[in-house]
């Protein structure tokens, strides 16, 4: 056990049965797995992760103007359970894996900066703030980036978590970015997750204390009354944060390749969500362009009111 967060993370759970594995994936990569029956009850995997630790971000995801735009997993899976998750589709398992090795993941990242500057999304397969209170993961990339100025990192999450990081140095090349949706998206799809008013209250708290805040409308649903419900999100975000604090703002639609998109449907076969009648186009699927287009452009023109137009990225 040569890892110091293995050890940090058995003490932790002390009466919890220990199976060794030879290698994460005999577990988690195995075929004809219940990804939503696991998701019930996960199981912590600890694992070492070798070669490939860092990974060019992929096209679906907006890289706000960065060239040199990667993305890692250092965990995988979430202790959220949102119903229009990729994961599903992505992953046999729903067991959460914690890479222990992070000094590995500091190596590569290192030698990819003697190369160019690094814009690197490190929370987007799992919700890293949400597990800040066992893997301390978040503290370590933010002391990280404050020794390695050309690297900026981005942390997403829809946790309230922010007291986990609060004394934390503000750093000007973390950018902290919160998913919003309206209440009744998370109360109906995002189980599990905090509340709207604790996002923004942590949000806030984030802003107060000098941390660089992205808001992340995304992914936006079609749901009923999706214009009163967004403009009653859009309302009320703004009313307790300030637009001019926020760095900037994404909007984005639901969108999902098809193969997940198969993947996930079978393991949700009831869910409103997933069975829309997406359009696929290069294989993404995601709304027809015309609904597309209206939905964006109607919680684009929402923000535009608090936030300046160059900041909202679509
Ligand atoms: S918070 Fe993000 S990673 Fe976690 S279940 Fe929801 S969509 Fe998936």
């Amino acid at each position: 056990m040569k890892y110091s967060l293995t050890k940090d993370i058995l003490k932790r759970f002390e009466c919890s049965k220990i199976i060794e594995i030879e290698h994460y994936k005999d577990v988690f990569s195995r075929a004809n797995q219940d990804f939503y029956l696991q998701k019930q009850s996960p199981k912590l995997i600890l694992a070492v992760k070798q070669n490939n630790l860092i990974y060019k971000g992929a096209e679906v995801c907006e890289d706000f103007g960065n060239k040199y735009f990667y993305y890692t997993s250092i965990m995988m899976n979430c202790i959220y359970d949102c119903e229009y998750c990729y994961l599903q589709g992505m992953y046999t398992s729903a067991n959460i894996v914690i890479f222990v090795n992070i000094d590995d993941y500091f190596k590569e990242i290192r030698e990819l900066l003697k190369k160019h500057p690094v814009y690197l999304c490190i929370s987007y397969d799992t919700d890293l703030l949400a597990f800040e209170g066992l893997t301390n993961y978040v503290g370590r990339f933010i002391e990280f980036a404050k020794v390695n100025r050309d690297l900026t990192i981005e942390i997403r999450t829809k946790s309230a978590n922010f007291t986990s990081i609060k004394d934390l140095e503000p750093q000007d090349n973390v950018i902290l970015a919160w998913t919003l949706s309206p209440d009744g998206v998370i109360e109906k799809y995002e189980h599990r997750t905090p509340s709207l008013k604790r996002r923004i209250e942590a949000i806030k708290n984030a802003v107060d204390k000098g941390w660089r805040v992205r808001l992340c409308f995304d992914p936006i649903l079609y749901i009923k009354d999706w214009r009163e419900d967004y403009k009653t999100l859009v309302e009320e975000v703004f009313s307790i944060i300030d637009g001019e604090k926020i760095i900037d703002v994404s909007i984005g639609l639901f969108r999902v390749s098809k193969d997940y998109l198969k993947r996930m449907r079978k393991q949700r076969p009831n869910s409103i969500v997933l069975n829309y009648p997406y359009d696929t186009i290069e294989g993404v699927c995601s709304y027809d362009r015309e609904l597309g287009k209206e939905m964006i452009e109607y919680v684009y023109s929402l923000i535009k009111s608090y936030v300046d137009r160059e900041k909202i990225y679509i």
